[in-house]
């Protein structure tokens, strides 16, 4: 049948075409993720005739659509958010790239765009940054942004799945997200207009998902604060592009880690898996720096609401709220802000707490090849 007949995404069909017009690496203080782009982009199309193209990479440039196609009309987009380390012993390393690649594969099946094999992707990934590793900021906590993109580029206004796709893929190099002392990241709690519903597409990273929360984190920042935090109903979910934490102490000594649940309101973070896996080995399989290996640290996903977080401020027993997500790693919250009142958390160097600060530390480290753990940061 035609189908069998499509061309399947095949890294091995590469073609590479440089430029011969090199740009300047900017210095490290004007690495602000989107500010600047790499030399090149990969590049792969997908034609309801022929299935998908051979890849390329080629000079950064603008691409050519149809102004009727379906991602100009309806948002037909995803994406992935990952990034390239390079570590002290000179290598360049992905995070857990397994993981992204299967968000975008769901993504873009949530979207009805055309399927691929996620491995030949991440293929290309790695063949891009091989190719662009003078852009990875050799300093601590700097990266190379890697922004996988697939739109569908059907050209008509016809409602209906766009059975073209352009599967494309950029660079930006970047340094620390929030650049806080110890005041920690500020979040303004909203619950209307909502962000994701049950039912809905919260759980995927497609491009309808963030530009409808923009008023709403124009507002917050009018307020004086960095990010929304995402209520539904009264309940947490998620701040901004990260996953939320709260670390309590237990009477015993122990510490509850606490994170909503995945419901498919969340978006199910790589570094919140991470988190969660992390902070469950300590004190059995791994020691985090810093913390005391008497201390268990028990890790729940549970509902989390606005009231518990206050209830437990003001008992004295909420140590630590913090975010995770590719873009922070783990970041401190200070402040949140909720129906004309802020409650403060305890103010740390930094902003994180002992616990945020040694996710932060170890999964650094991972990435950096500094650390090993389950093969996670990939060479
Ligand atoms: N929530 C949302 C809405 C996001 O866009 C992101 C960034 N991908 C995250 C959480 C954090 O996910 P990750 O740890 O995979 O970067």
């Amino acid at each position: 049948d035609r189908k069998a007949q499509l061309a399947p995404l095949d890294a091995s069909k590469l073609r590479i075409t440089l430029t011969d017009a090199l740009r300047v690496v900017p210095p490290p203080e004007e690495q602000v993720v989107g500010k600047s782009y790499t030399d090149h982009m990969l590049i792969v199309s997908y034609d309801p005739q022929t299935g998908w193209s051979d890849p390329e990479i080629k000079p950064y440039g603008p691409l050519s659509i149809d102004p009727a196609c379906s991602v100009l009309q309806y948002g037909t987009s995803c994406f992935e958010g990952m990034k390239a380390y390079l570590g002290p012993d000179g290598k360049a390393r992905l995070f857990r790239p397994d993981e992204n690649m299967a968000r975008l594969k769901r993504s873009a099946e949530r979207l009805a765009l055309p399927p691929f094999d996620e491995q030949e992707v991440l293929k290309l990934v790695k063949k891009l940054i091989t190719v662009e590793t003078r852009w990875i900021p050799a300093l601590r906590g700097y990266s190379l942004y890697i922004r996988p993109t697939i739109i569908g580029t059907r050209p008509s206004i016809g409602v209906c799945a766009s059975d073209h796709a352009i599967l494309y893929v950029i660079l930006s190099p970047t340094g620390p997200y929030f650049r806080t002392g110890s005041e920690g990241i500020s979040l303004l709690a909203l619950g209307d207009p909502v962000r994701s519903w049950p039912g809905g597409t919260g759980g995927h990273k497609v491009a309808p998902n963030y530009s409808p929360g923009f008023k709403s984190l124009e507002y917050a920042k009018e307020l004086g604060y960095q990010q929304v935090l995402w209520l539904i109903g009264g309940k947490i979910t998620e701040a901004g592009v990260m996953n939320f934490f709260a670390v309590l102490e237990r009477e015993d000594g122990d510490l509850d880690v606490i994170t909503p649940p995945l419901n498919g309101t969340i978006l199910p973070g790589v570094t919140r898996a991470s988190v969660i896996a992390l902070a469950a080995a300590h004190p059995s399989r791994i020691i985090l720096p810093g913390i005391p290996n008497t201390v268990c640290l028990h890790v729940h996903e549970r509902e989390l609401t606005m009231s518990n977080l206050t209830l437990w401020s003001a008992q004295g027993r909420l140590l630590e709220v913090f975010v995770s997500g590719t873009a922070a790693v783990v970041g401190g919250i200070g402040r949140i802000g909720f129906e004309g009142e802020d409650l403060l958390l305890h103010p740390y160097k930094d902003g994180r707490g002992p616990v945020a600060r040694a996710l932060f530390e170890y999964i650094t480290d991972i990435q950096e090849g500094r650390t090993e753990w389950e093969n996670w940061g990939v060479v």
